[in-house]
């Protein structure tokens, strides 16, 4: 389990810019895998050995010029309550602003740690500029360049210091873990309650977390599984909020500390950006994804067979289009059982370890019969290939020149893998290394 870190403050002080100095490295691996870049405002970052994700709220209101005030002031209420520390960011070119004022009133009573960060401080002249900001009441400060990264360690060093301890729960008998994610009104709550009804037997909270991610255990139609920070989900928002950005505020605790996603989407509204942004979410996180078409009841089926829509799907959540999707209806109990046993299969996909042996008998035959294309005349040789001891299927194939090994045929790879084995619903990360 991660901290969360989000990078709060009004537009144009610098937070995106500073968000992707934050993210650069550890994005840039992750992304070249699965080809795949969506949220740009979502990111996992370390420092002096610690994990933290981290989140640039700015990212999601982007281009308007006269976002409300109002606007800034829910982001910043949201990131107060589901992160683990903030970052507020100002610029010293332009000084305190009546904005400024306003987010420093809200942060002044967090009780979580709050950093204050004075942006596009590129030189010592400006530094001195700074000191204005000490009427914020914040305290100390940190003066860092986005730009060009100085004062960004310092800043870290004292990030990582104040983030909470997350305790490291090793469990005996691990059980599935499961979250409900979607958009509001996708039929998430309809679905859990018509899943474990109302007498909803708590067995476990997890130890040690202070927050509001619980598990609960629930024994349904045999299975027995954990759900994931349901109070988060029940807890409805006053208002409807149908912004990209508190979709994925308000899912990322959730879906890192899961093992599969069952991502609900709403079949009157069809699959939507946000919808792609949680799924995303997911496969960045490496995790198990089911996606349950809910309100099946509403389709008319002469004018949408469930065939044609789950083709529509898989072309929205390329290329990682291995993935079950079901028609369920939370209303009727159609399909519920069908949608747990699908999210079960997913987890013990997940956890599936192949034999080296085995492996190298089914995947090296192939590689024969189809090897990497030559390269400017050298040919890359694949001699041996194995799944690592991780949490998450990855696969590591050693040649003589891995570094010529192209996209296509990590993918063609890929392919073959999933062919041969059931990873369904599951994202895999395949390396070519150096023997
Ligand atoms: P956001 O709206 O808060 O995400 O701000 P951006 O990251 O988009 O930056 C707004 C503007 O400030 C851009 O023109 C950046 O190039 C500029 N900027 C960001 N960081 C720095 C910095 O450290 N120094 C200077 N001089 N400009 C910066
Ligand atoms: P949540 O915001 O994702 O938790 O969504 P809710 O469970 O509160 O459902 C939103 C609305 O959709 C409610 O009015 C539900 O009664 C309705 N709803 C949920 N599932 C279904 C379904 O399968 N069929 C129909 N017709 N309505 C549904």
């Amino acid at each position: 389990m991660n901290n969360i870190v989000a990078i709060v403050g009004r537009p144009n002080v610098g937070k995106s810019t500073f968000f992707n100095r934050l993210i650069q490295r550890r994005d840039a691996i992750v992304d070249s895998v699965s080809g795949v870049t969506r949220d740009r405002n979502y990111g996992k970052s370390e420092w002096n050995g610690k994990s933290f994700s981290v989140i640039d709220t700015g990212g999601y209101i982007k281009g308007s010029e006269d976002i409300f005030e109002a606007e800034i002031r829910r982001q910043v209420e949201l990131a107060i309550d589901e992160a683990d520390a903030i970052l507020f960011v100002v610029d010293v070119e332009e000084g305190i602003t009546p904005m400024d004022d306003e987010v420093a009133k809200l942060l002044r009573k967090v009780e979580k740690p709050v950093l204050l960060v004075i942006n596009k401080v590129d030189n010592a002249m400006r530094a001195a500029d700074a000191v204005e900001f000490y009427s914020l009441g914040l305290g100390e400060y940190f003066t860092i360049s986005g730009m060009n990264g100085s004062g960004t360690g310092e800043l870290l060093d004292k990030l990582v210091e104040v983030l909470p301890e997350l305790p490291e729960v090793e469990e005996e008998n691990p059980l599935p873990k499961f979250t409900v994610v979607g958009r509001p009104n996708a039929g998430k709550s309809s679905f859990i309650n018509a899943l474990i009804g109302e007498d909803r037997f708590v067995v476990t909270d997890i130890a040690g977390t202070t927050r509001d991610a619980i598990d609960t255990t629930y024994n349904r139609f045999g299975f027995e599984f954990k759900l994931v920070d349901t109070a988060g989900i029940r807890r409805k928002a006053k208002v409807k909020e149908d912004l990209e950005f508190y979709s994925v505020m308000r899912s990322v605790r959730a879906i890192e500390h899961s093992d599969v996603c069952i991502l609900m989407i709403d079949a009157t509204r069809g699959f939507e950006s946000q919808d792609q942004n949680i799924f995303w979410l997911a496969q960045k996180n490496r995790k198990g994804v089911v996606i349950l078409v809910n309100k099946w009841d509403l389709i008319e089926k002469d004018t949408m067979t469930s065939k044609q829509y789950e083709a529509i799907i898989r072309k929205e959540i390329e290329p990682f289009t291995d993935v079950p999707i079901l028609f369920v209806s939370a209303l009727t109990k159609q399909r519920l059982l069908k949608a747990l046993e699908a999210a079960v299969k997913v987890y013990e996909n997940r956890s599936q370890r192949i034999a080296t042996s085995k492996f190298n008998e089914m995947m090296l035959p192939i590689i024969e019969h189809t090897p990497p294309p030559a390269i400017k005349g050298k040919y890359i040789k694949i001699k041996y290939c194995m799944q690592l001891p991780t949490p998450t299927p990855q696969f590591v194939f050693f040649a003589n020149l891995p570094q010529y090994v192209k996209e296509p045929y990590k993918r063609f790879i890929e392919n073959k893998l999933r062919e041969n084995y059931d990873f369904s619903g599951v994202p895999i990360d395949i390396y070519f290394r150096q023997k």
